[in-house]
Order: C-alpha cells, then structure tokens, then sequence
C-alpha cells in the first residue's frame, strides 16, 4: 500500500498552547480561509512557496529566497513526534495537527492520526471547521480534542474577513457536539474586528446552548505574523491595529463567563 504523503512547513516541539500538556504540533500547509489577522500566513497556499531568508543576502545585500513547505510521508512525521514520547507520558500531553487547515489534506491527516493512536498518543486538531461534513467523520474517531475556532457570527463579517461562509462551520461543531467529542473554543480577540460587544455576546450565546464546550479560548492578536507578511511579500492588512490591553482581555473574559462558560485568556 502507498504511504500517505502531505505537505506540512513545520514541526514544533515542546509547545505548551496547542492543547494540554506539553506537545507536538505539525503544521500543515493550505487553508481554505485567508482571516485578516492570520498568524501563519505561510500555511495559506497548499503548495511549497518562497520566502525571503531570514538570514541569508546576496552580494548585493538583498535578502535572498528560500521554500518554505515540505513534502513529507507519514512514517517521516511519526519518527519525529515520536521522539518526545516521555515527556507526553510525564505531562499528559501529545500531538497537535495544527496549520493552516489539516482537514485540507484529509488522507494524510486521517494517516497520522491512525498512526497516533496506534501508538497510543493523545491528538488535538486545531481546525477552521471549514469542511465537508464526511471529511470529520473520517476523522473523529482518531480525535481526542478539538480545538475549534470561532471568530465572528455576523455572516457578512466572517465573509468580509476571514472569505468564506459561516454555515458549514456551525454546522460541523453541532454535529461534533452530537458526538460528544471534547471540544475547546478558541476566539481570536482582534480589536475593531472580532472584540466587538456585539460579536463577544453572539458568541458567548451561541456557544453556551450548545452545552457540549469544555472550556473557551480567548487569544489576544498579535503583531508576531506581520513580519512573515513581508517576507511573503504579500500585504499586511492589519497595520493600524494594536494588540488588546490586558484590561479589555479581562472584560472579555467576564463578558463570555456570564454565560457560564469556563473561559481562559491565552491557548
Ligand atoms: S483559519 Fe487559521 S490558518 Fe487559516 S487563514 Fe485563518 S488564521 Fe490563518
């Protein structure tokens, strides 16, 4: 039988905000969303792409290009995470499927996660929810927690800034909930974009009838991405925009705990 093969851009170890405990998380490349705010705008394109080095200029002084995005096999992907087995074991962590949108690559994904479990790895999909619907059956049961995004509930807004529809996306987290899977909330808090009082209250509404969230993830925007805009040489949209103060994460925070959800600042 071949082996599965996909195209990732990343693999990091020892990361502590991609579900619990301490974890590996592998980045696939292609998203079907282009958010404005997008931390990992190198994940967007599903194809190996160019980007200008960090480090390395030519004799003019000009930055030269490098590829960013692999190619890989499965079994390549396992040797890797598997080398951190004993500190999953020790913190009850695992292994994070994270991007751009795994569930654009759903045979090499549903690959890795068989593989995962028949070692014995607790998974985490960090998902858009922007799918077929048969795409998560495929997968769910090779799924012990989803992290699931949600940024804003006004259909015309979520076109506007992240591309695409609301509707598959609302529909595929009550199908998990149907499935009783353990599903982690996260809300990217982007000011004048998705921290309206407004969007925070249609969430927190929303959210809470669903009575199937274990917790709600409120993660400030940051400026970390603009860079990789530069070297992607493509537009940052977000120039005006400063991260949110602690005091309006803390407001947020009660905001969405009025509806008895167990919220968090941070990942
Ligand atoms: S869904 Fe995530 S990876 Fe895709 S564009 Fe939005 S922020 Fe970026």
């Amino acid at each position: 039988m071949k082996e599965a093969k996909g195209i990732i851009f990343d693999i990091k170890r020892f990361a502590v905000h991609d579900g619990p405990g301490i974890r590996t998380t592998v980045f696939f490349k292609g998203c079907p969303l282009k958010c404005w705010w997008c931390a990992n705008p190198e994940g967007q394109n599903p194809d190996p792409e160019e980007i200008l080095s960090l480090f390395n200029q030519d004799s003019e002084g000009n930055c030269t290009k490098e590829i960013i995005g692999r190619e890989v096999v499965a079994k390549e992907v396992m040797n890797e995470v598997s080398k951190d087995r004993v500190f999953y074991e020790e913190s009850e962590g695992g292994i994070t499927f994270s991007g751009g949108e795994p569930l654009l690559q759903p045979v090499f994904l549903s690959s890795l996660l068989s593989l995962c479990k028949e070692e014995g790895f607790h998974t985490a999909l960090d998902t858009s929810g922007y799918a077929p619907k048969d795409i998560f059956e495929e997968i769910i049961d090779n799924v012990d927690l989803f992290l699931y995004d949600l940024k804003l509930l006004n259909e015309e807004e979520h076109i506007k800034y992240t591309g695409v529809s609301l509707d598959l996306i609302l529909a595929n987290l009550r199908y998990l909930c149907k499935k009783k899977k353990e599903i982690i909330i996260r809300i990217p808090i982007v000011p004048s974009i998705t921290d309206s009082s407004e969007n925070i209250n249609q969430i927190g509404s929303f959210v809470s009838k669903l009575n199937c969230i274990s917790r709600v993830d409120i993660l400030p925007f940051n400026k970390m991405g603009e860079a990789k805009y530069r070297r992607l040489e493509k537009p940052y949209m977000l120039n005006n925009i400063t991260p949110p103060s602690e005091g309006r994460m803390n407001e947020i925070k009660k905001q969405l705990e009025a509806f008895d959800l167990n919220v968090k600042i941070g990942g």
